[in-house]
């Protein structure tokens, strides 16, 4: 029994292979114990393009962003979202040839990475490796846990731009198959009931998503063109009787869940308790600690020794005293909000220091970035001095003011949107005011130049 649900797998057929042979890990967790789950959560991804070993096939950059693109719409509504931690690319004959839903990765150490490419896997993201539609397909590396694999195509569709990858994220972020459990399934033996009375203990888990007998699409129970269920599907090989469950009564799955297993041009969503069950999961399990980017950071008493440092935060970073970025090394700091430098913050010569301010669960597009690009090519030392400089009021419905002494002189704003496109480019504004009634609602960066300084910060139009 225990070896026959070790091996367990998706069915053939399934555009999944992740292996479902864990306990749950929610479940183990005393209710009163568990960390509450009000907030926002950011997850760290890292992409690796799959290639072969002289560097050539493989997935594009564009593909890439439609992929997160779509992350991006599906957990958006359950609060969760994702910043981009970097992208590498992986030449391997070995590895790129993988093909279909074959058995050569594994997690024997259950540490949440895949065995055969964890050498390449990042620790602080979930490590999404990308392959061409003509290789391997999709799976997860388990239910929590910090590695995808996706690429192939199924029912037509190719897999890493389509939800299927919302799927496997799902998996990473505590979501079974709605189907989890289902006596189609060998050795489950905790199949949900259509009643919905065990739903909380059996199956997937969760209470608002309906029993599922089984894999849907592999028993041909489901109208790829339609995306409806048939009420009379046959049981698990596709033929005899009618499937039900235990108590006889006929399954009514939700084909549009994200977790069924649907074909995948008709999922849709993940339901609220599974959003709240992955924000639970990400709140508690130890494993997706390392992923979730924190909300504020303050650095201080460190001189960079790495040639490149990145720090990403939700809202601010506030560098203190005796901070340096030491040359040839480079520090890069990403915030949603604020980025502020402290006296005593030094980049020196030759060093790099870049700081963006992020829109968090912004549109993914890296050649056109959606994020406002605030680089400093270090070639002289310098020192960045708090910032004092604010605009008034903000929010605004309107007028905005620049404070302007007597003696002030060579004063100048320019405002882009959130997309880096400018908006708006004025010299010596008279007494200091400026108009942007003509902006539409929605937040703004300004740079202001002042006596040969530079000031910048957020302003919201509303
Ligand atoms: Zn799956």
């Amino acid at each position: 029994m225990l070896l026959m649900s070790l091996n367990l797998f998706c069915q053939d057929g399934n555009i999944c292979r992740t292996p479902s042979d864990v306990p749950d890990f929610l479940g183990a967790i005393p209710p009163e114990q568990l960390k509450s789950t009000k907030g926002n959560y950011v997850v760290r991804v890292f992409v690796h393009f799959m290639r072969k070993s002289n560097g050539t096939g493989g997935e594009t950059v564009a593909t890439m962003n439609t992929a997160l693109n779509i992350l991006k719409n599906d957990f958006a509504p359950h609060k969760i979202c994702f910043s981009l931690a970097g992208t590498d690319i992986i030449n391997n004959d070995y590895l790129y040839n993988q093909s279909g839903l074959n058995s050569v990765f594994s997690d024997a150490d259950h540490n949440g990475k895949y065995d055969q490419v964890e050498v390449y896997t990042i620790k602080n993201a979930i490590n999404i490796f990308l392959w061409p539609a003509d290789k391997l397909q999709a799976s997860a590396v388990g239910i929590g846990g910090t590695s995808i694999l996706i690429g192939g195509k199924d029912y037509g569709i190719k897999l890493a731009t389509s939800h299927v990858i919302s799927h496997e994220m799902g998996h990473c972020l505590g979501l079974y198959e709605t189907y989890n459990g289902s006596l189609c399934l060998p050795g489950n033996s905790c199949p949900e009931f259509v009643n919905g009375t065990n739903s909380a203990t059996c199956g997937d888990y969760v209470t608002d998503t309906p029993a599922d007998g089984g894999p849907m699409a592999v028993k041909g129970c489901i109208n790829q063109g339609s995306c409806i269920y048939k009420t009379n599907c046959l049981s698990c090989s596709g033929s005899g009787a009618v499937l039900v469950d235990p108590n006889g009564q006929t399954y009514n799955p939700d084909v549009k869940l994200i977790m069924s297993n649907a074909t995948p041009n008709c999922m849709q969503y993940h339901s609220p308790l599974q959003g709240q069950r992955m924000r639970l999961m990400l709140e508690n399990n130890p494993v997706l600690q390392p992923v979730r980017v924190p909300d504020i950071l303050i650095l201080s008493n460190e001189t960079t020794s790495l040639p490149y440092k990145l720090y990403d935060v939700l809202e601010s970073i506030t560098v203190q005293s005796n901070y340096i970025v030491s040359n040839n090394t480079a520090l890069e700091l990403r915030a949603g909000d604020v980025i502020e430098l402290l006296p005593g913050f030094e980049a020196t010569y030759s060093s790099n220091f870049y700081a963006f301010i992020d829109v968090i669960c912004g549109t993914y597009d890296q050649s056109n970035s959606a994020r406002l690009n605030q680089t400093d090519d270090v070639s002289t030392s310098m020192i960045f001095e708090e910032e004092k400089q604010v605009v008034f009021p903000n929010p605004t419905t309107g007028e905005l003011m620049i404070p302007i002494a007597e003696n002030d002189s060579n004063v100048s704003i320019s405002i882009i949107d959130n997309l880096g496109k400018q908006v708006l480019n004025l010299n010596d504004p008279k007494n200091g005011k400026i108009n942007i009634e003509h902006l539409a609602n929605g937040i703004y960066f300004y740079t202001i130049h002042k006596n040969g300084d530079v000031y910048r910060g957020k302003v919201i139009k509303e």
